[in-house]
């Protein structure tokens, strides 16, 4: 998959070579390329921002190298891609859209700096994407969070294809918890079913881990979560611990 990333700050690219991404960059399963949109201006100061009309404090990204970055990528590029502008304004970012994107040959994300973007870089885009409720300084950091939770779905990226598939979010659990050696620690056992080696048991124990961390921490995910009849009789127990 390709990922590129309009930034005044190129070097982003570089926080995404470590670890598994940097492995998933040398052997090509993941491509990234990160570009200025001040390689597109013309005048003296290389200026990509000007004051916003009607006044204001702050200074605004202009239309204009942002419109010619998004095409230089479209003429080298040979297909589509998805384009995404990062802004405080956007649909939260969340697992299912890094599911979403991992699906797709091609995403670019837009990232801002100072007081944002001119309305018409909005008509330039397919999505507007937050990281969250909170104002970064810049798009930067949720590009590189959507590329690493993104890229860590495609195959060849992660050792294990499987730890994908368990976790937290990909199941609309919250993960069961997780032990290594030792046994004891500091007084402290590992519950005896996971040394068992009883492997049904260890799977009913992890999913009622699972549904108990989840009720515990994150209620609101229960509501659109797969559950069966035997979770539905747990979760009934939880409520009566509780009450
Ligand atoms: N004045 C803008 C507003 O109120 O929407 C915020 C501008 S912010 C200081 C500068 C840039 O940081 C934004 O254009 C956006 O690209 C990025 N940014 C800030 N918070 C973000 C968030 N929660 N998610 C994604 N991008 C964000």
């Amino acid at each position: 998959m390709r990922f590129e990333i309009i930034t005044l700050f190129p070097e982003v690219v570089d926080h995404l070579r470590v670890g598994l991404l940097a492995k998933a960059l040398d052997k090509e399963a993941v491509e990234v390329e990160a570009l200025n949109p001040r390689e597109f201006t013309h005048d003296k100061h290389r200026s990509v921002d000007d004051s916003p009309y009607g006044g204001g404090s702050g200074m605004v990204l202009s239309p204009v190298p942002m419109g010619a970055a998004l095409q230089h990528l479209d003429a080298k590029r040979e297909g589509p891609s998805h384009k995404v502008l990062l802004t405080p304004q956007g649909t939260r970012f969340d697992q299912s859209m890094a599911e979403r994107f991992a699906s797709l040959d091609a995403l670019t994300l837009i990232c801002g700096r100072y007081e944002g973007f001119d309305e018409r870089i909005r008509g330039m885009v397919d999505e507007e994407v937050s990281l969250g409720d909170f104002v970064l300084l810049g798009g930067e950091t949720a590009a590189t969070t959507i590329i690493e939770a993104t890229a860590r779905l495609l195959p060849g990226v992660l050792g294990n294809a499987h730890s994908a598939v368990e976790e937290s979010h990909s199941t609309g659990l919250l993960e069961h918890p997780q032990y290594t050696r030792p046994a004891t620690y500091e007084g402290q056992e590992v519950p005896a079913v996971l040394l068992s080696g009883n492997h049904a048991l260890i799977a009913r124990w992890r999913r009622k881990e699972a549904l108990r961390r989840t009720f515990y921490r994150r209620p609101d995910m229960l509501a659109t979560a797969t559950l069966t009849d035997e979770d539905r009789k747990l979760l009934a127990e939880l409520e009566e611990e509780r009450a």
